[in-house]
């Protein structure tokens, strides 16, 4: 074996090692991917199984941190969402009040709120009548 063919073998050993990086990387991302979509099938399944057992003693023995976790998790969300539906009528009522309008006896800019026209006096009801 000359030097030339030492220097071929170690260029082969360099390329093989490289494809083998390269091949072990997109196995690796393959996994990934695989192991992220058996998560999410996972999650619909427990999520599904959830709501047909939780109230069933025989499926709940033995797991009730998970049940009572995900009914304790539930009873966190309704608050939000109550909190959150609770906000959204505020800004609504407040962008009710911003709402303006214009008296058509004496056209003086005035708020929807307003009980009576600042320019003319006049009641609201005669306003938006
Ligand atoms: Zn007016």
């Amino acid at each position: 074996m000359g030097f030339l063919d030492d220097v071929q073998a170690s260029l082969n050993r360099g390329v093989a090692g490289a494809n083998r990086g390269v091949e072990s990387m997109k196995l690796k991302s393959q996994l990934n991917d695989a192991n992220k979509r058996r998560s999410q099938l996972a999650a619909q399944l427990g999520a599904s199984l959830y709501e047909a057992t939780k109230d069933d003693e025989s499926f709940r023995a033995g797991r009730e941190q998970l049940y009572d976790g995900i009914a304790q998790i539930d009873q966190e969300r309704s608050n939000i969402q109550a909190q959150l539906d609770e906000i959204e009528r505020q800004a609504a009522e407040s962008a009710q009040a911003a709402a303006q309008i214009e008296c058509p006896f004496c056209h003086t800019r005035m708020s929807a709120t307003d009980l009576f026209c600042a320019g003319c006096g006049k009641p609201m009801a005669e306003v938006q009548a």
